[in-house]
């Protein structure tokens, strides 16, 4: 017997028939005498629906609010899938965010897990309660409803299984596994039977939405032993996924292991900047005053040392807020023009191999260049290069690099 904390994303419990299907993969647990707590998204498609009616109820609008009806899609299929179990036999109650209590910090939209409380939870799970809690939700210290962020249903699994400490965490979506890059732009991309913290932790926090990167931050820290599975395969026979481990074998260590692309990028450009001690300073200190997270950083060198351009990107949600807050230092700081650019993607390179290996960028720029896919910024770490380029390019460049490290699937 086993304790095992089971994840259905959105498009798992899309609607009644889906919700059914889950039912199933939670009936072979049960079944097989392990204790099941299960943590459901918003059927697919609410939660965007959900942020829209706030946007339109008032753009600038109230977080705390925001948080109450966005968190809301999971109350439904909580419920939802309740029934569907009782109504298969088998014991089951829905458990929201405030009732387990989920306690989280008060950053409302993108608020941390804190505290769990695990004494009912873990009495009814003895019973033979099978425990479906309604993921991506919380409770502030002021008790008002918090969100984990987009994407957050993950995190709230893999906070409930090291909780629980739960033998198993099995995030089941709409993909088998975790592949050398989205398998929905290309088609030749190979499912990885193993993934390392680390590479994960990359991988998510580059754009690869598969896992959300603090479910990955938490699994490492708390020893969480991660699968992620498809909820479309047969509901009669165990999962089979990709395991997210400590580490991978020496010998099994590719150079570049994957391949990830983020549409959530903006860039800012300011030309003709002043080329002059203090000017990064007087353009990055009031956005991070903003709270404004500035990813990739270019300056220029200037040709007769008096005048530059910087370039850098924000997240595309805070794009019109950047443009101002650097629009009012136009008169400290005395720059030429301010230009701005949603229409970009960071383009990302990862592999931990590629700290021993040289070289590694250069294939990645020389494939570009024959693509003639211009770069517009580049950010490298010892285990990521990311390049920011067209939006319209974003397939043909990830599909380029994917084959260039011969990432693509043998025919
Ligand atoms: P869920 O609603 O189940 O949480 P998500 O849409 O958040 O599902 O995440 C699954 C999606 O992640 C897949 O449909 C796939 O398009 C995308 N994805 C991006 N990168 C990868 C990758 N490297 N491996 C697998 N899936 C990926
Ligand atoms: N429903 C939330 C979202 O769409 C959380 C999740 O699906 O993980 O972001
Ligand atoms: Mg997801």
């Amino acid at each position: 017997m086993a304790r095992i904390v089971m994840k259905f994303g959105g498009t798992s419990v899309a609607d009644l028939d889906r919700i059914r299907n889950v039912a199933r993969h939670v009936q072979r647990e049960t079944a097989a005498g392990n204790e099941v707590a299960v943590v459901v998204s918003a059927m697919a498609g609410e939660t965007n629906r959900l942020v829209a009616l706030c946007r339109e109820a008032a753009t600038i609008h109230d977080a705390r609010e925001y948080d109450a009806v966005v968190s809301s899609g999971e109350n439904v299929t909580s419920g939802l899938l309740a029934i569907v179990l009782q109504a298969m036999g088998i014991d089951a109650r829905s458990w929201q965010g405030w009732q387990i209590p989920m306690r989280t910090d008060d950053a409302h939209g993108a608020a941390r897990v804190e505290a769990i409380g695990t004494d009912v939870l873990s009495d009814r799970l003895s019973q033979g309660q099978v425990a479906v809690i309604a993921g991506f939700q919380g409770l502030s210290s002021l008790n008002r409803i918090t969100t984990l962020g987009r994407g957050g249903s993950d995190t709230t699994a893999v906070a409930v299984a090291a909780a629980l400490h739960a033998d198993r965490c099995d995030i089941y979506t709409d993909v088998d596994g975790v592949y050398t890059t989205d398998p929905r732009i290309v088609r030749t991309a190979r499912r990885l039977p193993r993934v390392s913290h680390e590479e994960m932790l990359e991988m998510a926090s580059l754009g690869a939405k598969v896992l959300h990167v603090r479910a990955v931050e938490l699994a490492m820290v708390h020893d969480v032993p991660v699968m992620v599975c498809s909820s479309f395969a047969d509901p009669a026979r165990p999962p089979v996924g990709t395991l997210i481990t400590a580490e991978i074998d020496a010998m099994e260590q590719e150079t570049v292991t994957s391949i990830a692309y983020a549409r959530d990028e903006a860039q800012v450009t300011l030309r003709d900047v002043p080329d002059a001690p203090g000017v990064a300073y007087a353009v990055f200190g009031p956005l991070a005053e903003a709270s404004i997270v500035v990813d990739m950083i270019v300056q220029n060198i200037s040709e007769d040392g008096s005048a530059t351009d910087i370039t850098f990107t924000v997240p595309q949600s805070d794009f019109e807020r950047a443009m101002a807050v650097v629009e009012a230092q136009r008169g400290t700081l005395g720059f030429g023009k301010l230009l701005g650019d949603t229409d970009v993607v960071k383009v990302s390179v990862i592999g931990i191999g590629m700290r021993s290996h040289a070289g590694v960028a250069a294939t990645a720029f020389k494939a570009l260049a024959e693509r003639a896919i211009n770069i517009r910024a580049i950010t490298t770490s010892e285990i990521k290069i990311s390049v920011l380029i067209d939006a319209a390019y974003t397939e043909l460049a990830v599909r380029t690099l994917h084959a260039v490290y011969g990432l693509d699937k043998t025919p």
